[in-house]
């Protein structure tokens, strides 16, 4: 059985992440989806929130969990008995940061192997930051996160939803 793990910020989960989850959970017979609780980023929403809206974007697909750490991510990999990193990859810009860290990870642990899925079409243009930039301006986002999460950056830049009075 192989276990994968599909770590990274989700600060929000969006369509693009969803789609490279469910694409490994057919590949691999579990995929943890694993919130990093650390990044070098400026988060918008902690790491419960974060995991609440990863944990309602996958529910009802069996093989993926959800779960966050704090850990060196091969570290995470080994102590849950994974053997697979999964990335998604979506343009040029990405693959320099995944080759070198891919390259790294495979040094601090070999038996861990990185499994890049090439980004599809219709995400391959999107990301967390621009999902937040959009939301901040007040546009439409339905195309790029589910509702719930929709609702969750709404709230967070204070913005009324629709609905509401
Ligand atoms: P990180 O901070 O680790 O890059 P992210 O949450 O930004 O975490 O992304 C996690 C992984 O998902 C990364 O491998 C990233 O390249 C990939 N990813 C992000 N957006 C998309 C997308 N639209 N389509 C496919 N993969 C994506």
């Amino acid at each position: 059985m192989t276990i994968a793990v599909y770590p990274g910020s989700f600060d929000p989960i969006t369509n693009g992440h969803i789609d490279v989850a469910v694409r490994a959970a057919h590949i691999f017979e579990t995929v943890i989806l694993a919130v990093y609780d650390r990044p070098l980023k400026n988060l918008l929403f902690p790491t419960k929130k974060r995991l609440e809206l990863v944990r309602e974007a996958v529910a009802g697909i069996p093989n993926i969990k959800v779960d966050s750490y704090s850990e060196l991510t091969v570290n995470y990999a080994h102590k849950m008995g994974a053997t697979v990193i999964v990335r998604g990859m979506r343009a040029a810009t990405d693959f320099e940061r995944e080759f070198q860290m891919a390259h790294i990870n495979h040094l601090l642990c070999p038996h861990v192997e990185v499994v890049c899925l090439m980004a599809s079409q219709r995400y391959s243009f999107l990301s967390s930051s621009a999902v937040k930039e959009i939301a901040q301006l007040g546009a439409d986002l339905s195309n790029f996160v589910p509702p719930h999460v929709e609702r969750a950056l709404r709230e967070a830049y204070g913005q009324r939803q629709e609905g509401q009075t």
